[in-house]
């Protein structure tokens, strides 16, 4: 006897994603396997999210210990693994602290508060955060309001006020929409959920000189390119830049549900009791973070994530090359997408999952690619070959 598991889904779960239809039971670096034992290569990585593959033994054997010894004590106390995390990140970025918390949304939750208190505190009560158009910041109220999306903020009008949104790429329209309530400008390195949208090497520099020209705090939103998504550690080292605040979440955990926002010293402008969470810093998820980063340092994950991504980009312009519906390919480390000239992205998805590929459907006519950190050369030849069967496949059907 299988149980019907899709059948239970829709009886129980709440309705709120188009679920692809496999029903995933377990996982082994780039490869999850669903219950009839087909094997597909993970090009999805639960959302820029196992870095370090699948059932990685090193995470395995951290969150098991730790499970063994101690879950959860609240933040009135100090505890190990949550301080070990700290440590590591601290050491190995241009911030100075850290708060943990339990995700993307609530780190920027947290960044957010951050800065309204800085400007409280520094800046005559200034309020504003500047943001950008197509941005992602998360799903929580503040997050939906600083994203730049309408059509995330409609259906949940009135929103959080205090958001400026201007074009993405663009300094002067940052340079316009600043006034005297301005308190920060808050930015993705690399815009994921919103296209993939990699700005001019030179963007984040000024966007750098202009917080520093009226006192704004430059906050990223690293949730999804930090921890070696984009070929260095943070994102920010790949554009030559020292945020004062970043988020994290995502990479951060390997796979548990962790998220952080790191400042410098002079943006802490919180006081004891302005922010917190009962889970944020658990002995048990911090252990799975802790274990995932110091893989990803000890093992210089980045770099290889750099060479990987070089290697899928080529593959993905050849791919490009061979077929005209393939209007463009951009990406930046292990972060790609593929656009087509009409809303083919179902039928390539269909056709890849059928292949034993699971790749990310961006925009009706755009995938994202995003394979763990951890991905072989070989893994990368056998995804493209796959995708060009899924893509010829597709377009018979066109
Ligand atoms: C996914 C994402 C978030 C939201 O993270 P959650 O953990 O889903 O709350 C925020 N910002 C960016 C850039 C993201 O990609």
């Amino acid at each position: 006897m299988t149980t019907n598991w899709k059948e239970i889904e829709s009886k129980y779960y709440m309705f709120l994603v188009r679920r692809q239809p496999m029903v995933l039971e377990r996982g082994e670096g780039t490869r999850v396997w669903d219950t009839e034992g087909k094997e597909y290569l993970d090009f999805t990585s639960g959302w820029a999210v196992n870095n370090i593959g699948h059932a990685n033994p090193v995470m395995a054997e951290a969150i098991s210990k730790q499970a063994e010894t101690l879950l959860q004590t609240s933040n009135q106390f100090y505890t190990i693994p949550q301080l070990k995390l700290a440590q590591i990140l601290v050491d190995n970025s241009c911030l100075d602290k850290i708060f943990i918390c339990n995700s993307g949304t609530e780190a920027n939750e947290g960044a957010i508060k951050l800065a309204k208190k800085y400007g409280k505190k520094n800046k005559n009560g200034a309020y504003e955060i500047i943001t950008a158009l197509n941005s992602f910041h998360g799903r929580t109220m503040m997050s939906v309001a600083a994203t730049g999306q309408p059509h995330y903020q409609e259906i949940f009008q009135p929103i959080p006020t205090g958001f400026t949104h201007v074009p993405y790429d663009d300094i002067e329209a940052i340079k316009q929409a600043t006034n005297e309530r301005t308190v920060a400008v808050m930015l993705e390195p690399v815009q994921g959920e919103g296209g993939v949208n990699i700005p001019d090497s030179e963007y984040l520099k000024q966007v750098r000189s202009w917080c520093d020209e009226n006192g704004l705090l430059m906050i990223l939103d690293e949730v999804q390119t930090g921890l070696g998504r984009l070929g260095t550690l943070f994102g920010y080292q790949s554009f030559d830049v020292e945020p004062d605040v970043i988020t994290l979440a995502k990479g951060l955990g390997g796979g548990v549900p962790i998220g952080a926002f790191m400042a410098k010293d002079s943006a802490c402008a919180f006081d004891p009791g302005d922010h917190g969470s009962t889970f944020g810093g658990n002995a048990l998820t911090c252990a799975g973070a802790y274990a995932s980063t110091k893989f990803i340092i000890d093992n210089n994950v980045p770099a290889h994530a750099a060479e990987m991504g070089e290697y899928m980009g080529q593959g993905l312009n050849k791919i490009k090359a061979n077929h005209e519906f393939v209007t463009e390919v951009r990406g930046m480390g292990l972060l790609w997408a593929m656009f087509f000239d009409s809303d083919m992205t179902p039928a390539v998805i269909a056709a890849a999952n059928e292949a034993g590929l699971l790749m990310n459907p961006l925009r009706p006519n755009a995938i994202r690619l995003m394979p763990p950190l951890t991905v072989s050369r070989d893994e990368i030849d056998r995804a493209m070959s796959k995708l060009e069967t899924a893509l010829t496949e597709a377009a018979k059907q066109g």
